[in-house]
């Protein structure tokens, strides 16, 4: 064994810049937190080529003296803590004095910088660790750093960049959190000269988020605030129907800072649960605000993770105000006033009975979760009880088994002539031809063997999973151009992992484009999937995409959009079919190459052979 030695400092920084500097997002996240640290009301950040090439945030916040330039980027230097009681009490975003240093030894530095007091700025240029003179430099106030050639001494790291687009993904989400954060502090962002957001400062936080994510995204904000005076919490969830399928829209911010926290998390399903669809996540925008000292933010390089005193509180805090909230009259009235939307016959009938759909769901859920269920079906009676209308003329209310309600959230191509709204009891079995359809989810055929079973919408999403694949392996997916193609706003690594895959989507027949900061155009779509709206199958796939963690095959990931596409498209469980309908999809069925099962491997239909009846009928 060699003798024991102690690395050389520069060794020691390399790797201590490992464990904060990840990829050009984390020097965005640490610059940002200085400038916000150091009071400023403006911060811009420019990038070129996703960060990889140049960073350069400036802020107008207080500055550092000339004489502490080389302290700035020395390791473990602070200005923001002095004693070791302090970092369990601290106010601000940095305290460990590691972030300039780590991003010196990796980059090309340059520092300027002015305080107030001081006439003249000064100038420090770091190379590689290595820092050179401090020199006067004209500047105004505040502070700008220039990061170059990010891991341009670390090729490992520099080899694991991703694609520009991708990498802009992540320093648009960091960007993001610290804007969420801060909505007093006018921020912008631009990217290879091109502004990708104008963020003026302002009173009303959901301002704000609508100017990250959308009107969509604001609109559908239900507003939340906690009672408790030691945790207080406020902020937005969203309408049940604005789900996701990862967690990444869940932005929690403690004290000014982002977050992530799994129990948190966790008591954000739990408050949902019955409202969402299982492997839907809600979206929210929550801040907490408490006393340093309940929380240990010293747990996590990137301080992404903290530790709470007492996380048992804070969790029954959320869990509790989300579910007092859900059972407000503030959210009734959210049901009330969008059902009115439900009856129109306009090009939205879909949606809207898709959000029908929702909001009955939210009713019944609100209505199982009340203490008293007899207290409230008085008050359910009583015309001039609750100015709510438990069931709305479209209700269908018997037939509704739980499970199967779970997947009915989209389009439903080829039942056209049985919308959801239909009112009627108990489902009367339905004739074709060759068919019967049951509960309105089986249907019941004869063939050569016996009586065949056959789960309606196992075999549709088959159906259309053979056809759709079929094209795509014949290279002609039919496309339909859309007339105006359709605008969708995406979180940031959202829109990077959509271009990322253009050209995978393109095989499906989505083409995209960028459109400016994280919004995509979407200007062709599969034209056998006519019906659903190409926005939507878009954000399905997208989150797809998202969801397969490592990178999965081509093949493999074009499959499981297939999957996904196919389930969408199909008619689901509860559907009532018309005898075309029943007809089409036998005949599909004779066609199909495996008819008996769905593309998840459920069998389609089930067989009772001619034999087996006659024998349990004691015929034989
Ligand atoms: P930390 O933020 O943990 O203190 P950093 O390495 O990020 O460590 O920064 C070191 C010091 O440099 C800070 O404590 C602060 O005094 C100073 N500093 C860094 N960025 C700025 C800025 N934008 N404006 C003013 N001072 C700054
Ligand atoms: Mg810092």
């Amino acid at each position: 064994m060699p003798d024991i030695k102690p690395l050389p400092p520069s060794v020691i920084n390399k790797i201590a810049a490992g464990e904060v500097i990840e990829r050009p997002a984390s020097v965005v996240k640490e610059l940002l937190e200085n400038s916000v640290d150091a009071g400023a009301t403006r911060i811009d950040v420019s990038v070129t080529k996703g960060g990889s090439e140049l960073i350069r945030i400036s802020d107008n916040g207080c500055g550092i003296a000339a004489d502490q330039l080389q302290l700035a980027v020395a390791s473990h230097a602070t200005s923001k803590i002095r004693e070791a009681d302090e970092l369990f009490s601290v106010q601000t975003l940095g305290f460990r004095g590691e972030a300039l240093a780590s991003i010196a030894e990796v980059s090309h530095l340059v520092l300027r910088s002015r305080t107030a007091a001081d006439d003249a700025g000064s100038e420090l240029e770091v190379v590689g660790g290595r820092a050179g003179q401090t020199v006067p430099c004209a500047c105004p106030r505040g502070t700008t750093v220039e990061v170059r050639n990010l891991f341009f001494n670390t090729p490992v790291r520099r080899k694991f960049l991703r694609s520009t687009q991708t990498e802009m993904g992540h320093v648009s989400e960091a960007f993001a959190r610290v804007a969420l954060a801060h909505p007093q502090i006018h921020f912008t962002l631009t990217h290879n000269e091109k502004r990708l957001h104008e963020l003026p400062p302002v009173e009303n936080w959901r301002t704000r988020i609508e100017s990250l994510f959308g009107p969509d995204m604001a609109a559908g904000l239900i507003p939340v605030a906690g009672d408790d005076p030691l945790i207080r919490l406020s902020g937005f969830v969203a309408d049940p129907n604005l789900s996701r399928g990862n967690n990444r829209m869940q932005y929690l911010f403690l004290n000014g800072r982002h977050i992530r926290d799994r129990s948190l998390q966790h008591a954000l399903s739990e408050a949902y649960r019955g409202l969402l669809l299982t492997g839907r996540y809600p979206i929210a925008f929550l801040r907490l605000e408490m006393p340093p000292e309940e929380v240990d933010v010293n747990v996590h390089p990137a301080k992404l993770e903290v530790r709470f005193q007492d996380g048992g509180r804070i969790y029954s805090e959320l869990l509790g105000t989300l579910r007092k909230k859900f059972l407000s009259t503030d959210l009734t009235a959210r049901v009330r006033s969008t059902a009115g939307t439900t009856g129109d016959e306009s090009a939205e009938a879909h949606d809207a009975s898709g959000a029908a759909q929702h909001r009955r769901e939210l009713v019944d859920w609100a209505k199982g979760q009340l203490p008293d269920p007899s207290a409230n079906q008085e008050n359910d009676a009583s015309p001039a009880g609750l100015p709510l209308r438990y069931d709305p003329p479209d209700f269908k209310p018997f037939d509704r088994p739980a499970p199967a309600s779970a997947d009915r959230e989209s389009r439903r191509p080829m039942s056209s002539s049985a919308k959801p709204g239909d009112a009627h009891p108990a489902p009367a079995p339905r004739m074709a031809p060759n068919a019967l359809q049951v509960h309105d989810r089986y249907l019941i055929a004869e063939d050569e063997s016996g009586v065949v079973v056959i789960d309606q919408h196992a075999l549709h999403e088959r159906v259309i999973y053979e056809q759709l694949r079929e094209r795509i392996l014949n290279g002609h997916v039919e496309t339909q151009r859309l007339l105006v193609p359709e605008t969708v706003s995406l979180a940031p690594a959202e829109a990077a992992a959509a271009l990322d895959a253009r050209e995978l989507l393109a095989q499906l027949g989505i083409e995209v484009e960028p459109f400016g900061g994280d919004t995509l155009l979407v200007s062709t779509y599969p034209a056998m999937l006519a019906n659903i709206n190409p926005a939507e199958l878009l954000r399905q796939v997208v989150e797809q995409l998202l969801s397969g963690g490592k990178q999965p095959d081509r093949r493999d990931l074009l499959d499981e959009l297939l999957h996904m596409i196919s389930c969408k498209a199909a008619v689901k469980a509860g559907d009532r079919l018309s005898a075309e309908e029943i007809t089409s999809l036998l005949q599909h069925r004779d066609l199909c190459q495996d008819a008996h099962h769905c593309p998840h491997g459920r069998p389609t239909a089930l067989v009772f052979t001619r034999e087996e009846l006659d024998r349990r009928f004691k015929r034989i």
